[in-house]
C-alpha cells in the first residue's frame, strides 16, 4: 500500500492505493495554517486512512507529498510555501524518520502531472509518454512529464512558466518581474486587475466583457490569450502529446474553454507551423481523475 497526499492552501485530500494503484481509502479535511498545524494535518489524515484500510495493512510502503511550493526533492525540504505559512522545513526528513517508511515531497501541480499521467495510461493511453499539467489557480505553473519520468530540473523549478514574461509593459508580477504570464493570467491576475465582491469574480469579468466595459474586455483577453500561450509553450517547448489544463480557475467552465480553444484555432490558422503541431487536440480541460495531486503524489517515488 502507498499513500498519496495533496496539502492546498485550504483543503488536504490524501489517498491510499493498494498494490494495483486502485485506490483503497480516501480523506479531505481543511489544511491548519503554519508549521505546527500543517504537520498535524498529515499527521491526522494518515491516521485516517490507515484507520479506513484496517490494521493488517497499516504501514505503508511509501508516503509521497504535494505542496504548493518550491521543494528540494532530495532532501524533501519544503523551502517556500507561502499559502501553507512555511518558510524551510524538512517534512521528509521528520516523517520518515518518525513513520520509519520512505517519503517524498513535491510541488504539487508536478504531483498532478504524475497523477495525470498515471490516470491516462491506465485509461488505456498505453503509448502515452509525455504530457503537462497546467495549472492555472491561484498561480500558474506547469509540471511536465516526459518519458514517464517528472521532469524536475536542476533546481526542481523546471514548469514554473508562470514567470516568463509575456506581455511588454504588462501588469507588474509578484515575482518582480512585469508582464509574466502569472500577472495577466491567474486567479492572482484576475483580483488585482478586476477586483470583485462577486462569488465567482472570473464570472463577473466575463459578464462585464461581454456587456461592452473595455477594461474587462482587455482583462479577459490577456486572461485567455495567456493560457492559450501557456498551451502553445508547452507544446512547443516540450512537445508533449497532452495538456491537461486544471486549476480552480478552469472550473468555472465552459466559457473560459471554449474561449481557449477559440485563440488556439485562430492561431493555427495563421501559423502553418502551429497547425501541423495541431495545438487544440492535445489539450484537455479538467483533471482526469479526482484529487489527482494525492494519486500522483503516492506515485512521485517512481516517476522520478
Ligand atoms: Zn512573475
Amino acid at each position: 500500500m502507498r499513500i498519496g497526499i495533496d496539502v492546498g492552501g485550504t483543503k488536504t485530500e490524501s489517498v491510499a492505493l493498494d498494490d494495483r494503484g486502485v485506490v483503497v481509502a480516501r480523506d479531505e479535511r481543511p489544511t491548519g495554517f503554519g508549521l505546527a498545524e500543517v504537520v498535524a494535518t498529515v499527521h491526522v489524515a494518515l491516521a485516517s486512512l490507515m484507520r479506513q484500510v484496517g490494521a493488517r495493512d497499516a504501514r505503508p510502503a511509501s508516503i509521497g507529498i504535494g505542496v504548493p511550493g518550491l521543494v528540494d526533492r532530495r532532501t524533501g525540504t519544503v523551502l517556500h510555501a507561502v499559502n501553507l505559512g512555511i518558510d524551510e522545513f524538512a517534512l521528509g526528513g521528520e516523517l520518515a524518520r518518525r513513520l520509519g517508511v520512505p517519503v517524498t515531497v513535491e510541488n504539487d501541480v508536478n504531483a498532478a502531472a504524475v497523477g495525470s499521467y498515471r490516470a491516462l495510461v491506465r485509461d488505456g493511453l498505453s503509448g502515452l509518454s509525455s504530457l503537462a499539467f497546467l495549472n492555472v489557480g491561484t498561480g500558474l505553473a506547469a509540471g511536465i512529464v516526459v518519458d514517464g519520468t517528472l521532469l524536475s530540473g536542476s533546481n526542481g523549478t523546471a514548469g514554473e512558466i508562470g514567470h516568463i514574461p509575456v506581455l511588454t509593459g504588462g501588469p507588474r508580477c509578484r515575482c518582480g518581474q512585469s508582464g509574466c504570464l502569472e500577472a495577466v493570467a491567474s486567479g492572482y491576475a484576475v483580483a488585482t486587475r478586476w477586483p470583485s465582491s462577486a462569488e465567482h469574480p472570473l464570472l463577473d469579468l466575463f459578464r462585464a466583457s461581454r456587456q461592452g466595459d473595455p477594461l474587462a474586455e482587455r482583462i479577459a483577453s490577456d486572461l485567455v490569450d495567456g493560457i492559450a500561450a501557456a498551451i502553445r509553450m508547452l507544446v512547443v517547448a516540450f512537445d508533449v502529446e497532452r495538456v491537461i489544463v486544471g486549476g480552480g480557475l478552469t472550473k468555472v467552465g465552459p466559457e473560459l474553454w471554449h474561449s481557449i480553444r477559440r485563440k488556439l484555432d485562430s492561431w493555427a490558422s495563421e501559423s502553418p507551423f502551429l497547425d501541423a503541431l495541431d495545438v487544440p487536440r492535445r489539450v484537455v480541460f479538467g483533471a482526469p481523475i479526482a484529487a489527482v495531486a494525492a494519486v500522483g503524489a503516492a506515485f512521485l517515488q517512481e516517476s522520478s
